[in-house]
């Protein structure tokens, strides 16, 4: 599903924010991504978004080469990724329906669909009731749920979250967790980065650590190198 060959990124300026990554990770697979701040978790997610592309190597998606990608076709792409990030990245002069309608907006979707589409992933996320809502009036939790219902409204086949429980206590990063693994079960891949130790030694699954750019080889992980 998400595949990196000797991927590598180098920031305008010179900075090294990747050497050489080789990793795997299979369809219907949830993986972690750890390490420290500044370790290239962020570029890593953002070269499967297409926010940014490789300086070097391939980033396969779904047997699809993004190099070969045209800037016409990355919308196409993107609709395959939900992307959910830590500050939520809600529009705060609109309400809870418009900010999850939005993806679905930009494609062109028919308003019945829209309507129906909003409704299940707000039900999925449990806040049906706060549709009217505008986000500045819900606790940090609900707004992270309100960018996850965005973030899935289409069905995409793969999420990518950036330190989603970054602003959340124990607890309620936990129930985040579990939405993510309630996605995971239903056929979605995950891949979740955080520096949240703690929560990952609380879950079964596989993590892929970065430091300084370069990935450490994780035994249980099916990495090519
Ligand atoms: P993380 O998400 O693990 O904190 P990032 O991927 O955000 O790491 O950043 C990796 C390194 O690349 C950092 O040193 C960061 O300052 C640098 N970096 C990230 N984005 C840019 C950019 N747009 N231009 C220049 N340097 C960047
Ligand atoms: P987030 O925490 O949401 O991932 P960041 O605060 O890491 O966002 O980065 C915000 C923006 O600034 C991103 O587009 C990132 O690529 C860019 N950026 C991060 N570090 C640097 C840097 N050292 N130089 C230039 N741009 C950077």
């Amino acid at each position: 599903m998400i595949n990196f060959q000797q991927v590598s990124k180098t920031y305008p300026g010179g900075h090294i924010a990747l050497e050489k990554v080789n990793f795997h990770l299979k369809a219907g697979e949830l993986a972690f991504l750890t390490g420290h701040s500044g370790a290239g978790k962020s570029t890593l997610l953002k070269l499967i978004s297409l926010m940014e592309r490789p300086s070097a190597g391939t980033v396969m998606i779904n047997g699809v080469d993004l190099n070969t990608i045209s800037k016409s076709q990355v919308p196409f792409i993107r609709r395959d990724i939900g992307m959910i990030f830590q500050n939520h990245r809600l529009l705060s002069r609109h309400n809870i329906f418009d900010n999850v309608a939005f993806p679905l907006v930009i494609e062109g979707m028919h308003r019945k669909n829209i309507e129906k589409r909003v409704h299940a992933a707000l039900d999925k996320v449990g806040l049906l009731n706060k549709v009217r809502c505008y986000p500045e009036t819900l606790s940090g939790g609900e707004q992270q749920r309100v960018g996850i219902a965005r973030a899935i409204v289409n069905s995409p086949p793969i999420l990518l979250a950036d330190e989603p429980t970054g602003n959340l206590d124990p607890e309620l990063s936990w129930e985040i967790l579990k939405l993510f693994e309630d996605f995971n079960q239903h056929g979605t891949t995950v891949l979740i980065a955080t520096h949240d130790l703690g929560l990952i030694a609380r879950m079964k699954y596989h993590s892929l650590t970065l430091n300084k750019g370069r990935l450490l080889h994780d035994p249980l992980m099916d990495t090519v190198s």
